[in-house]
Order: structure tokens, then sequence, then C-alpha cells
């Protein structure tokens, strides 16, 4: 438990207050007298200060988008679910590009303005703390792609046939206006009108798909607390396979047909059995892969429930990312420079899968690691719990010493208790967002020992750990 989920938990039991906080609605000329106040910016993130805002806890977001690949227009209309966690005058979502022309708060016209990636709302009437409340945001234009601070691109990005959609850490507000924090899960129900022929891909499960006057609408429905950035709708041409499990649970595959051959996804059913054994049971109610043409984007995405990949993964990426549903997408960090808690733990999850299947052990990929490094010096730095700047969060040490990290962990405290701290990781903290400090102290908990020295070493010091 922490304190984000406690304040689900409130939004959730404020739903019912919805008709009191429209009936004693306050009038601006009271704001002040009262202590209504705008909401922060941001919400002061490490490496993005901006994203997400303060003042408010989204519940779900409706997202109605309308797109034609032959213009690369985007419609939308974005219903916003939220509920208020201080006496709102004013406050803020994050959107980047786009013309807007109309909001509504409580089904009355707003005023906005645009500020860089802020769009700030301002409603008739003020917004009282513990009160659900919901905005209507209208938009369209030609989506802006992002360029992160390590040269990556995000958002939603073009391709032949439709687009890409990826948001880690910041693309989100590149296709739909959002509390862009990690620490502001939601549900989300997503509905994409395309030219007929083509198939859209959202989160969670396909609750329709209907084709009238040339155009098919695809509704996705993602029921699990979601981060905005695990987000998608990527769109094009797809092969659409869908399957159920044993256990009843929905797969869904989507193979761009220009690709030769996805035969990989074969192993999906596998890895996901695996993963459910030794982390415990699956966070979410559908899974699948939706594996594009996208190869300029450069890297594949743990969106939640249906990883995106802009080629053909090879085994280890899929299991990478399917390893990513437990951590990273159920666990998500609270901050942004503890992404060696996805990192770290999908790369030492790649290194279980092979061991269990008789190939390269965990202990062999660290032997390797350690005795050969691929870049000597380098290799060590920056260290895992600590990037230092956002262009080093995606950095081969957050990945590789992340990893290390763990398998140092697990031949510390022996197997029985390691995997016992993976089980507890993932269970105690489904749906939920966390931090290092907490993992330590879970590993400490479940082993007895004191690991302080062990994880200083090993996540905070800028060389190579020479004993732990
Ligand atoms: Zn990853």
């Amino acid at each position: 438990m922490n304190s984000w989920t406690s304040r689900r938990m409130a939004a959730r039991l404020g739903a019912t207050a919805f008709m009191v906080a429209v009936a004693v609605a306050v009038p601006p000329q009271a704001w002040a007298a009262e202590g209504f106040v705008a909401g922060a910016p941001g919400l002061g993130d490490p490496f993005f200060p901006l994203a997400g805002n303060g003042g408010y806890d989204v519940t779900n977001y409706s997202i109605e988008l309308g797109y034609d690949p032959a213009t690369r227009h985007l419609d939308g209309t974005t219903t916003i679910a939220a509920t208020a966690t201080q006496n709102l005058s004013r406050f803020d979502l994050d959107l980047r590009g786009f013309d807007v022309s109309r909001v509504a708060v409580n089904g009355r016209p707003a005023t906005f303005n645009r500020d860089g990636q802020e769009l700030v709302i301002t409603p008739q009437a003020g917004l009282r703390s513990g009160r659900p409340f919901t905005v209507v945001v209208s938009y369209a234009g030609v989506p802006t792609v992002i360029t992160d601070p390590d040269g990556s691109i995000e958002g939603w990005v073009p391709t032949d046939d439709g687009a890409f959609v990826v948001g880690e850490p910041q693309g989100s507000p590149g296709w739909y206006p959002v509390n862009d924090n990690p620490r502001d899960k939601a549900t989300y129900d997503i509905r994409v009108a395309v030219p007929d022929g083509l198939t859209v891909m959202a989160n969670g499960v396909l609750v329709s798909r209907t084709s009238s006057s040339g155009r098919t609408t695809f509704v996705w429905r993602e029921s699990s607390p979601m981060a905005p950035y695990l987000a998608t709708a990527t769109l094009g041409r797809f092969d659409l396979t869908q399957y159920n499990l044993d256990s009843g649970l929905p797969v869904y595959i989507a193979v761009d047909p220009t690709l030769s051959s996805a035969a990989v996804l074969k192993k999906l059913p596998d890895i996901f059995a695996f993963y459910s054994s030794i982390f415990g049971p699956y966070p979410f109610d559908a899974v699948g892969a939706i594996v594009d043409d996208a190869k300029n984007v450069g890297y594949s995405l743990e969106t939640q429930t249906k990883p995106v990949f802009d080629r053909v993964p090879d085994e280890a990426t899929l299991a990478h990312e399917l390893a990513h549903m437990w951590y990273g997408d159920s666990a998500t960090l609270s901050t942004w420079p503890d992404i060696w808690l996805h990192e770290g733990f999908a790369t030492w999850s790649e290194w279980i899968w092979s061991e269990y299947n008789g190939r390269k052990s965990a202990d062999q990929y660290f032997d390797n690691l350690y005795n050969n490094p691929p870049q000597d010096t380098a290799f060590w730095t920056p260290p895992p719990g600590n990037p230092g700047t956002p262009a080093f969060m995606f950095n081969g040490t957050i990945y590789y010493r992340g990893a290390m990290t763990l398998q140092a962990l697990r031949e510390k405290v022996g197997d029985t208790t390691f995997f016992r701290i993976l089980r507890d990781w993932a269970a105690e903290n489904r749906h939920g967002n966390v931090t290092t400090p907490q993992f330590i102290a879970l590993a400490e908990r479940d082993s007895g020992l004191n690991l302080q020295q062990f994880f200083d070493i090993w996540l905070y010091q800028p060389a190579k750990p020479t004993s732990w």
C-alpha cells in the first residue's frame, strides 16, 4: 500500500457526491475567500517537472478519436473523470500541439489557454476538494511527434499505413489531454474510427468493432488502473488473431501483414505461464502483442496488456516486454529516476526465461557482463539507481547493471527468499506505485538481512562493484 493507492480509493468513494458538487459550485467572486487556488502546472518529477498537474486525481479517460492516415489528421474528444484534491479555481492538463476548439467542465463551457505543454482550464465555478468533476476537451490537427532528451521519438508516430502510438516517458500528451504522471493511474475507454480495412489496437479488451459509411470504429476498454504513458491506440493494416488461454484470459495478437514471420509469438502462452508461476497472478484482464513495421522508432514498449513492437521481436525482447506487465505496468515507478525498477527487472526476466529453457543461465549472463563488460569502465556508469539526467534513463547500464543487481541479490539471499521477494513485490504493489527505498525495505523484511550497503554499492556507486 502507498499514499497514491489511498487517493484512488478516496476518488472512488467520492463518486456518489457528483450531483452535490454541481449544486454547491462556488462562484468566482468567492474563490479567494474560500481558499480556491490554481492547481500546480506540474508534479515536480525530477526529470519531467511539468509532467502531470496538481490539484486533482483522474479516475477515467474516455478518448474518442477519428484518424485518417492519408491526411494524418486526428479529431479528438476526450472526457476525463477526476476528483479534486484541493479547492481549485483553475487546473491544467498536459497536451502538445493540436487546435483546441472547446473545453467544458461539469457540462458548462470553460475558458482555457495554452502555455507550452500546459492546457490551462478555468471552470465557471470553483471545484471543491474531494468532489468529482468531468472535463471534456475537443481538439484536432496533425499530431506532433515528440523527441525525448535521449533523442528517441514518441507520441503519435505516423507509419506507412497508420500510426505507432507510444508514450514513455512523455508522449501521451501528443494524442490526448492528460494528467501525464505515472502516479495518476486511471481506467481507459478508447474509441477510434479509421478507414475500413485498418485495425486499431488499444489496451485491455476489445468491446466492439463496427463499420459504417466506409469507417470502422474500434472500442477498447482497459478496466485496470493504467499509468498514462502505457496507453496506446496503434493502428494500421494488421492481421488480428484472438484466442483465449486455458484460464479464459483473452489474447490479442496483431501483426503487420508485410512482415515476414512472427512465429516467435507462439511462445507467448509459455512465457506468460512461466512468469505467472514465478511472479504471481497476472495483474490484467487481457494480454497480447502488437507487431508493427516502424523501424524508425527503434524500440518496443510495454504498453499495458499488449506490448507494441516496431519490428518482429526476438524471443528475449518478447519475454522482456511481457515481464513488464508485472514490473512496470502493474508495479509502476513513482518518479522517473527509479526506472531501473522497470528495466532491471525486465532484463533479469529475459535471463531467467533463458535459464528456465536450459540455455544460458542468469548467473552466466551476470558473469559474462561482470568479467567482460561491453565498454569497460563506461559500462558501470551511471549507476542504475541514479541515472542523473533524463538523457541517460534508458542507458544500457540501467538495464544490465540493474539486472545484475537482482542476480547479485539472488545469490546473496538464496533462491527461496529471492523468489519470495519478487512475488511479494508484485502482489503488494499490484496496480500501485513504488520507489527504490520501498524495494530495499521489502528485500530486507523478506530476507531478515541488512541490505543497505549491498544496495548502495549496486545501485548508487558510480564504479564497478568489487565486494558486496
Ligand atoms: Zn523494458
